[in-house]
């Protein structure tokens, strides 16, 4: 905005005056509806030692339980939620990374890694976990991928236990309202998906629509599928995302799940409230957790039926360790006395990625101060516009496999795209990505006077395992977490394979039109490799190591005689009573693709599970159709 040489009079009269007065009043009111109608919190209204019939913690994957558990009139639900109603970042779609470093995450970081990481400050990468209504689902990306039915194979342990492809695929149905009219009008793609769910999923794409069109392009010249549904049965090829945004605005566990129902007598949400361990009786059956309210105040409430753990990949095997249940080892060292000795905080599985940078000149100009008010203006106006998508990136995504021709992708490719001179590449660069300053100044210097595109390719199916263990006595520490990326050398193989299939995306005619350039990362260990050799993308892996935000499998779901498991095919914890795992640490593999869809899909599960449990016996009613 250019400074006035006089002062300027506001018109409030005559009719252009009037016309701009109505305009900014307009727009002071417009961000006040940028809000939700979050649930009250119940924590004022409950006392110490209350009772309910269930207890979720965390509000995520808990926000589809409390819903579908809430539903049977006679069950008193309470979901104890560690966060606060999401700010205005998370429901703008294109702020979703404003909340990382905020009160509304839990701003983790991993252990210094050995092998990955060589090119991040103090060789940590940055693992940040949503703490509000909804969970991660209230600061992630937004994508809504379901894989395909190789991705969930190996959770289906035996005949009827209820994780077969065909059932799960209805589970993902359920949640699932498809309101992308792409899909709806075409019987065949509709056939996929659910209309009738509470999750809505539309088209994400409403910007940068030239560049989504030229990637798509050049990756058909790369010889890939074009896909009119990345949901449909093989995600191998090319196409366009769809997501959890609607109307511009987020759409998240907590706007899906629990607004609606926010009314209901049977629900409480306590907000602001952190669990530090569950408490067992006698018989090793959970009856109440322990609490500190906002103000500091410690309480305990119990549960009659059952104890439900949705604190997500990092907070649920905190929780469980801290209450006695975890490797006996690990807890006598720090005096918890050991309810169960189970591998709990092994299995840790994550999407490693890393990003090609490619600079690009199709002409983009830089966006400067203006076009960012007129695009606040915009979605102020009608919720369109940059700001109504995630990460104001092109929403298109390819997955393929090395060699060509397999059932699963080897790996996903999204994109991070930058007009010159975009502020945003060192913030990104620095906060998120968390590389070193030498790493993030070689991407400004690029972007400086070109396009810079980072192809983000993230390994689908790693072999590698990792570790979540926790730190000290005091339950609020964070936790000490080893992602081991490139642990096993078979991912490092694939990944190279795939890393040097893409970086060939730079000789397409699409991408030489762009004047594209595929830059070399500089950095000590690598400058002496031949560019663009198997040592070199090597090199680069375990240098710019980045990864999708997807840590799972630190519960795992198995049968009693493996190993590694913690919790039974209904989610049932071993060696205690009364205690279920619900949310993304129980799936025993990573799918191939981002993994929210997956985890709705989880807590649709569980919650059929609890019901026919505890169901069967009584007269208690179901107020909605079950599946
Ligand atoms: C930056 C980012 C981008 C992502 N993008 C995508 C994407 O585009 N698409 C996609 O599919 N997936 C994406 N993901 C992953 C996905 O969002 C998560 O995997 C998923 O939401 C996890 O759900 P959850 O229920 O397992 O855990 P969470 O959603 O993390 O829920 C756990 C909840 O439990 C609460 N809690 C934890 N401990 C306690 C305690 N002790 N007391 C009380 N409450 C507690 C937390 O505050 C939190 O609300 C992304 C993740 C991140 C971080």
């Amino acid at each position: 905005m250019k400074c006035l040489p006089h002062a300027c009079k506001a018109y409030a009269s005559g009719s252009a005056g009037t016309a701009f007065t109505n305009l900014i009043t307009h727009l002071l009111a417009a961000q006040c509806l940028i809000t939700e109608p979050w649930p009250q919190d119940h924590s004022y209204g409950l006392s110490d030692g209350q009772h309910f019939d269930f207890i979720i913690i965390g509000s995520g994957a808990g926000s589809v339980l409390a819903n579908r558990l809430s539903e049977v009139e006679g069950w008193k639900v309470l979901l104890i939620e560690a966060g606060s109603d999401p700010p205005m970042e998370s429901i703008v779609p294109n702020y979703a990374s404003a909340t990382f470093q905020s009160r509304n995450s839990y701003p983790y970081y991993t252990e210094p890694g050995e092998n990955f990481c060589r090119g991040c400050i103090d060789q940590i990468t940055f693992w940040p976990r949503g703490k509000a209504l909804g969970g991660t689902s209230s600061i992630n990306g937004m994508l809504y991928m379901r894989g395909s039915p190789g991705d969930y194979e190996k959770w289906h342990l035996e005949e009827g236990d209820g994780w077969d492809w065909p059932t799960l695929k209805e589970y993902f149905k359920k949640s699932e309202k498809m309101v992308d009219p792409f899909i709806l009008n075409n019987p065949e793609l509709r056939k996929e998906h659910g209309t009738d769910g509470e999750f809505i999923v539309d088209q994400l794409n409403f910007t940068h629509g030239d560049i989504a069109d030229r990637l798509t392009n050049a990756y058909k010249e790369m010889g890939l599928k074009y896909l009119d549904d990345l949901n449909g049965p093989s995600q191998l090829g090319v196409g366009k995302l769809r997501g959890g945004i609607h109307k511009g605005r987020r759409v998240s566990t907590a706007t899906a799940f629990l607004n609606p129902i926010s009314k209901r007598k049977n629900l409480y949400v306590i907000k602001h409230t952190f669990v530090h361990q569950i408490e067992f009786d006698k018989e090793k059956k959970a009856t109440g957790v322990k609490v500190t309210l906002i103000y500091g105040e410690s309480q305990f409430f119990f549960a009659r039926k059952e104890i439900i753990i949705s604190g997500g990949t990092v907070n649920t095997p905190k929780i469980l360790m801290y209450s006695g249940i975890g490797p006996k080892k690990r807890l006598r060292d720090l005096k918890i006395k050991v309810l169960s000795d189970l591998p709990v905080g092994k299995n840790l599985q994550d999407h490693v990625r890393i990003p090609i940078p490619i600079t690009l000149d199709t002409g983009a100009e830089r966006r400067g101060e203006e076009f960012w008010q007129k695009a606040a203006a915009q979605y102020l106006i009608d919720q369109t516009g940059p700001h109504a998508t995630n990460y104001d990136q092109p929403n298109i995504n390819a997955f393929l496999s090395v060699p060509d021709g397999k059932t699963l992708p080897d790996v996903q490719i999204d994109h991070n795209y930058f007009v010159p001179n975009t502020s945003h590449v060192a913030t990104m660069c620095e906060k998120v990505m968390f590389y070193n300053e030498s790493i993030c100044k070689q991407f400004v210097d690029w972007n400086s006077d070109k396009e810079l595109l980072f192809v983000l390719v993230s390994l689908c199916r790693p072999h590698s395992r990792g570790e979540i263990n926790i730190r000290f006595e005091n339950t609020i520490e964070h936790p000490i977490i080893h992602p081991r990326y490139f642990s096993d050398k078979r991912d490092m193989e694939t990944f190279v394979k795939a890393l040097k299939r893409v970086s060939e995306i730079v000789k397409t005619p699409t991408f030489k039109d762009m004047k594209a350039e595929l830059k070399r990362i500089k950095f000590e260990g690598c400058d002496d490799l031949e560019f663009e050799s198997d040592e070199y993308w090597e090199c680069m892996a375990r240098t710019v190591t980045y990864h999708v935000f997807h840590p799972v499998g630190t519960a795992k779901m198995g049968k009693p005689d493996d190993p590694e498991a913690v919790v039974d095919s209904r989610l049932r914890v071993y060696g205690v009573k009364g205690l279920r795992v619900v949310d993304a640490s129980v799936m025993p593999t990573i799918p191939s693709v981002n993994i929210q869809a997956a985890v709705m899909m989880i807590a649709e599960r569980a919650a059929d599970f609890i019901k026919e449990d505890h169901l069967k016996s009584q007269n208690e009613t179901v107020t909605k159709d079950e599946l």
